[in-house]
Parts: structure tokens; sequence; C-alpha cells
């Protein structure tokens, strides 16, 4: 049996005990663990509204309801993996390079020790150090990125680093293996059509959210998962992917975008790529609804996260 487990809801009740995810032992020792579930609370990217530095905590509250069976993918997650609630990387507020920095120091060690690593942001200007971490271990990633935005702005008020930016950064860094990068979701009022057209123009496959729609999720899916080969990918979902019906809690809402449901179905699709690792991004708990519905979603994003990692482990 694998190392680490969530707490035993049978032996004390799921409402009970200090919130890790999904009641995860907290383990800051990398021995005999497959997945490691970390908060990345750094929230000055933002460029509307701001407060996601309090997202992994609530993320982490809601995750208390997560059971470890998966009906969907047919996978008893904690029999494939070993799986711990690292904690948080340590980050400054408000000085984003540096927090970088910090970042990328903190996740080194988990790539090294061969861990997977879930990340629980925070604004999207994290995936930028994620990225940096990921190709340090694994050289250039394929990114499956689902979000109603592309992020692939070159500088919001003459800034390079924002929550509107990382993917340009990553690209010319070379973070990203972008013929096999693909980018689900885009939509809403945007500045112009360079908006749709310079995520193809750099060489991402992308689907705008009327694109999802015509051609079907399971169309579009099929031909992200065709798109990314065998290589390493990293899977990073924006929480404003959903509508915000479902997940208004997160800085700059999108309507018209996909039910909770069909957001799952889409992280489920891609059993079988090769993951080293995932963020889930944006959460904003002071705009969230009282009953915690988009925390809840994002609980259940990295729970199918996991998920496609014990897949893989009872597949292979
Ligand atoms: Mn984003
Ligand atoms: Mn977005």
């Amino acid at each position: 049996m694998p190392r680490y487990q969530p707490t035993d809801a049978m032996m004390l009740p799921r409402f009970s005990g200090i919130r890790t995810f999904a009641r995860l032992p907290h383990v800051t020792d990398l021995t005999d663990v497959d997945v490691a579930v970390i908060g990345s609370p750094f929230d000055t990217g933002g460029t509307y509204r701001v407060g996601c530095r309090f997202g992994p905590a609530h993320i982490r509250e809601a995750s208390a309801l997560l059971r470890p069976y998966n009906p969907s993918l047919d996978v008893n997650v904690y029999d494939y993996i070993s799986a711990i609630d690292y904690g948080d990387l340590p980050v400054v507020p408000g000085f984003i390079e540096a927090a970088y920095d910090q970042m990328v120091e903190g996740l080194m060690p988990v790539l090294n020790a061969g861990v997977i690593p879930i990340l629980l942001g925070g604004d999207h200007s994290i995936s930028l150090a994620h990225l940096r971490a990921m190709a340090l271990r694994h050289g250039p990633v394929a990114l499956i990125h689902f979000d109603s935005h592309n992020d692939l702005w070159d500088q919001y008020w003459g800034q390079k680093y924002t929550h509107g930016t990382p993917f340009r950064r990553a690209l010319e860094e070379g973070l990203i293996d972008v013929k096999r990068s693909s980018e689900v979701g885009l939509r809403g009022s945007v500045y112009g059509p360079e908006d749709i057209q310079m995520g193809r123009d750099f060489g991402f496959q992308v689907f705008t959210m009327d694109e999802v729609r015509e051609l079907g999720f399971a169309h579009v899916l099929k031909m992200v998962r065709e798109q990314a080969g065998t290589g390493p990918c990293f899977l990073t979902f924006d929480i404003d992917f959903i509508d915000p019906a479902y997940a208004p809690g997160t800085g700059t809402p999108e309507v018209g975008g996909p039910t909770t449901w069909e957001a799952l179905q889409c992280v489920r699709a891609l059993k079988g790529l090769n993951f080293v690792g995932f963020d889930v991004v944006e959460v904003l708990p002071s705009y969230d609804s009282p009953g915690q519905v988009t925390a809840l979603a994002a609980a259940n994003v990295a729970f199918e996260m996991l998920s496609l990692v014990a897949w893989s482990r009872k597949h292979r």
C-alpha cells in the first residue's frame, strides 16, 4: 500500500481535524511520496480583483469532502499513489521577481525527488515560476491551458510580470514545447481579434469557447490529447475557465463558460498523458458564494488531477 493516505473518515469525521488538502497528512519529507499538493499563495500579479493569496487555504477548507474513489475514471486514488499536503511555497507579497525565485527554489526539491506537484494558487502569474521549475527538471513541457483568457500579453502598464503575461514569458524563456500545447476556453469581450489570434501565431492549438460548443468537448479534448503526444505535460487550470455561475470567486470572471461537470470531464479526458505537474489558479475567496462553490469546484479539479496520476499508475 502507498505510504501516505487521507485520514479515514470512518475513524475521524470529515468535518473534524486540521485542514489539509483532502485530509492528507501534512508532510515535508519527500520519501515514499508520489504526489504533493502545494499552496502557491501569491496574488500581486492580479490586474483586477485581488486576494488569491487566500486561495490555497480556501480550497483546502472545501476539500474535506473529497473521498478516495473516482467513479468516472474507475480508480481508487490512494491504492496507487502516496499523496501528501506539502504546505505552501514561501513567497514575498508584492515583489513578483523575488517571489518567482522563491517559488522555483521551493519547488526544485519536490521535482528532484521525482514527486509530481499539484499547485494551488494564487493568481495565474505563479505559473511562470512553476514552468521555470518544470523546465529545469524536464526540459520544455507541453502546456495544456484551460482558461477564459490567453494570458499571452506582452505587458500590462509596461510591466512584464502579471497574471495576463505568464505564458508569453514562458515562450520567450523556452519553457514550453508550443507545438504540443493547447489553449481551451477563450471568450468574453477582448481588446481585439489579436487576443484570439496571438496564441495561434505562437503555435498553440487554440479553441475558443464558441468553438468548443460547436465542435463538442469530446472532439476538442481528443485534439488536445493528440497534440500533446507522449512527452512531459503540464496542466494549468484557471478557475475562470468555468462559468462564473458555477465559480464566481475569481479575479476576472467571463460569462459563457462550461459548467463544473463539463470542466471536470475536460480534465478526465486527459487520462494517459505524461503529466509532470499541475496547477489550479485564480481562486479568490472574498468573491466566492457563501456556499464556497468556487473552492469546491477547485478542490474537485485538483482531485481529478490526483486521479489522472493514479489512473496512469493503475494502467501502466
Ligand atoms: Mn489565467
Ligand atoms: Mn483567466
